[in-house]
């Protein structure tokens, strides 16, 4: 099995040297470690001791051979394989709650067959998800703990083992990163952690020809989501409302208004995550409602 360890990146950029060539079709694992680049050992080690400019490291990049600008790049993740130890954390000034927060703690949670224990005593069943996963923006240097139409630090509790990601490619290769895996995650992240936990993240990689999106799209076994990013929450509801609306007409026939209403009946907008600070959003329909996918 072909896999990337021990290579990391802090931002998403054409000029990354790729860490790993594959073909279309193929199959990865990308070893991860978790967003604090694993320097929380213990529920004492300080979070003024972090460094921080190797937080959010993303494994990768993976150049995938004939995946062009404008077309899109599909990923397929097929196992999410968790460490021993999650780890969360609550810090002054960051998150919903952060004017409340008067001193920082840290919270290590043991995580065994799936089952993180909080404090000791509340045991949570874990669905585990990707937090950070993007390919190259088309210029620039986006930082990992970024979301936006390249994918990044989206921290969508959907993007989970038996779920496809598709991308908008911006370069050549495409440049797929990923990292920031969370054992159990709720919608929003109020205190910007998940139950962050090194894993083992095993996907299979398709390049689309003929097809473009603008923004991330995910499918899952019953239904299609759009995402989008903005640093005002309105304009990522718009975002992910409007291109959502344009792909329901394109995949059913409907025009505007009838897209409109079967979106209102039947679709949710969803809440990803408020606090990277851009916020991420996403709108979901049912796949029985559309003609074909992608
Ligand atoms: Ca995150
Ligand atoms: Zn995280």
């Amino acid at each position: 099995m072909k896999e990337i360890k021990d290579q990391y990146i802090y931002n998403m950029s054409p000029s990354n040297t790729p860490a790993l060539t594959v073909g279309a079709g193929e199959t990865v694992v990308f070893h991860g470690r978790d967003c604090f680049n694993n320097q929380i050992t213990s529920e004492d080690t300080g979070i003024d001791s972090l460094d921080w400019s190797t937080i959010n490291p993303a494994t990768g990049p993976l150049y995938v051979d004939g995946a062009e600008p404008g077309d899109i790049l599909k990923v397929t993740i097929q196992s999410i394989e968790l460490g021993d130890y999650g780890t969360m954390a609550a810090i002054p000034k960051d998150g919903v709650l952060g004017k409340d927060i008067q001193t920082s703690k840290i919270r290590r949670l043991p995580v065994k067959n799936r089952i993180a224990t909080f404090a000791g005593k509340y045991e949570i069943p874990c669905t585990p998800m990707i937090g950070v996963i993007g390919v190259a923006p088309a210029e620039g240097e986006i930082p990992t703990g970024e979301p936006g139409t390249h994918g990044g630090n989206m921290d969508n509790t959907k993007i989970g083992e038996g779920t496809s990601l598709y991308f908008p490619v911006a370069v050549k290769g495409a440049l797929l990163a990923m990292g920031d895996v969370h054992a159990n995650m709720g919608d929003g992240e109020i205190m910007v952690t998940g139950i962050e936990i090194p894993a083992r993240i095993t996907v299979q990689v398709d390049v689309i020809k003929g097809e473009s999106i603008p923004t991330p799209y995910l499918e899952t076994a019953e239904k299609v989501y759009v995402i989008a990013s903005d640093a005002d929450l309105e304009k990522a509801i718009y975002a992910a409302t409007s291109e959502m609306c344009s792909y329901v007409q394109s995949r059913t026939g409907l025009d505007l208004n009838d897209a409109g209403m079967l979106m209102s009946a039947v679709g949710d907008l969803e809440i990803c995550q408020v606090v990277d600070p851009k916020r991420t959003v996403r709108f979901c329909m049912e796949k029985k409602y559309l003609k074909k996918i992608i």
